[in-house]
């Protein structure tokens, strides 16, 4: 393809774009597709000779439009929003275009020094204290493992392997039951297993219990076991749930152990001061995630991760070859050394260009909204006959049950999975199932730029006739 051609169906690919979002209401939420279908359309082996972009597009229309799941649609309410937008968007395709590789400062100094300073304003944006630097890694899950490699290392008195992993005394680290599995994940990576990885009980609100916590370190050095870590949850999964960090803050320092929080999702709305309290203590913590690509209106993948001291996790992640050493910045870090691989995209073009067109502002006023219109869904569940609230409604996530009365737990199970089931078959909207206390759930997370309150409130209007279609409301 040469520039001409490329300019032409740039321009072509952008229009494309721009319908897919004008157009985006009249497709299925979910993708229809067949599992199997897709593959079994396109041919095994790649092509030998060129093949025209037309045949290629019209390709793309038959086989793989189908099998698109549209995370941008405005009755997305499935496990936490994917965000696009706009300018993020071009931002994106500027960042491909100019090929930039930015593993050292001097292979993209751009790349480099916006990324610090995206992660500056994002930092002073949710409230951090000057003293944390940020990086953006691909996800929550990178960050979380590269912080439980951290607390490794350090508990470890950064002597690594060198008497053998096998002689040293078991470490662990905590979290609590409602965590997310990448750090059951980043625990079997990082060598502290599944055994070493403590799940803390939670309370009726699902927080993690800071007296649960202090008496399982008691055991863990009582057994001779070394705590090198804690993993805080502010919003986790499953039912948003917030743990006390402050607490579990003043926990960490009490025994000298690293604390990481884990904001995936809730991060983005601690932009808005009204939200904060659910973070309180956090700028004691030792690092913090939070994914701009999930409610920040920044496209996967962009996930800001904040340490307090660098180098913690450089004396954790550093290795300098001889094919890597360069003149260096004097003015910002390597941020090769502060993570797993060692090539990294120009991710802080498509966050500076989302911040700069929408300014935080707008971006609080979106949230604002969600967690405004969820509050809405909250009252209309509770109202609703036939229907409870499973948990507490977490920011912009309501978690809720159909519950017709007369019916075993293990029949209400099935009916709220064939209920979560049919609402997803018919692509009006897409939810998703949790588990609360062990019994299924309904999630409905909202956090897409394009949703407006109707959106959400047909989305309702919608579960509720489907459960009527079950079975009715069960008022008796
Ligand atoms: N932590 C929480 C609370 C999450 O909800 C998620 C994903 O939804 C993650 C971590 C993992 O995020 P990522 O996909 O960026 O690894």
């Amino acid at each position: 393809m040469d520039t001409d051609e490329f300019r032409r169906r740039g321009h072509e690919l952008v229009d494309r774009i721009a319908e897919y979002w004008e157009t985006i209401e009249s497709r299925p939420v979910r993708s229809k597709a067949r599992p199997g279908a897709i593959a079994a359309a396109l041919p095994a082996a790649a092509p030998e000779g060129p093949e025209g972009f037309d045949e290629i597009l019209a390709d793309f229309d038959r086989i793989l439009d189908p099998g698109l799941t549209n995370w941008a649609h405005p009755r997305f309410f499935a496990y936490f929003p994917a965000n696009i937008s706009p300018p993020a968007v071009l931002g994106e395709i500027l960042a491909a275009g100019l090929g930039q590789q930015a593993m050292l400062w001097e292979t993209s100094p751009a790349a480099n020094e916006l990324e610090a300073v995206t992660m500056a304003w994002l930092a002073g944006a949710i409230g951090l204290p000057d003293a944390f630097r940020g990086t953006i890694q691909d996800s929550a899950s990178t960050a979380t493992l590269c912080a439980l490699i951290a607390m490794r290392e350090r508990a470890l008195d950064w002597t690594g392997n060198s008497d053998g992993l096998s002689g040293k005394p078991k470490l662990v680290v905590y979290a609590s039951a409602e965590a997310h599995s990448s750090i059951d994940k980043a625990a079997r990576i990082a060598g502290f297993g599944d055994a070493g990885l403590r799940r803390i009980p939670a309370d009726d609100r699902f927080r993690m219990t800071p007296t649960a916590l202090e008496a399982a370190i008691a055991q863990d050095l009582a057994a001779g076991s070394v705590p090198a870590g804690i993993v805080a949850s502010v919003g986790a999964t499953g039912v948003g749930a917030v743990d006390p960090v402050s607490q579990i803050a003043d926990i960490a320092a009490r025994h000298g152990i690293y604390l990481h929080v884990d904001a995936a999702w809730a991060g983005s709305a601690l932009i808005c001061p009204e939200f904060r309290d659910i973070a309180a203590g956090i700028e004691k913590a030792d690092s913090v995630v939070f994914n701009p690509h999930k409610w920040l209106v920044t496209n996967f993948d962009c996930s800001a991760h904040f340490v307090r001291d660098p180098a913690v996790l450089r004396k954790a992640l550093s290795i300098l070859p001889a094919y890597l050493v360069s003149e260096g910045s004097t003015a910002g870090p390597e941020y090769r050394d502060w993570t797993i691989p060692l090539g990294r995209r120009f991710r802080a073009l498509k966050l500076w260009f989302a911040l700069r067109s929408y300014g935080l502002e707008a971006i609080r006023a979106m949230i604002r909204n969600h967690v405004a219109w969820a509050e809405e869904v909250e009252g209309m569940v509770a109202a609703e006959p036939g229907f409870e609230l499973a948990a507490p409604r977490s920011l912009a996530l309501v978690v809720f049950r159909y519950r017709p009365h007369g019916l075993s737990d293990a029949a209400l199970d099935a009916l709220n999975d064939r209920l979560i089931s049919i609402v997803n078959e018919t692509g009006f909207t897409y939810l998703t199932r949790t588990l609360v206390g062990g019994r299924v759930a309904v999630r409905l997370s909202i956090g897409n730029l394009a949703t407006e309150r109707r959106h959400v409130v047909d989305a309702w209007e919608h579960v509720r006739e489907v459960a009527e279609s079950l079975g009715g409301t069960g008022h008796g």
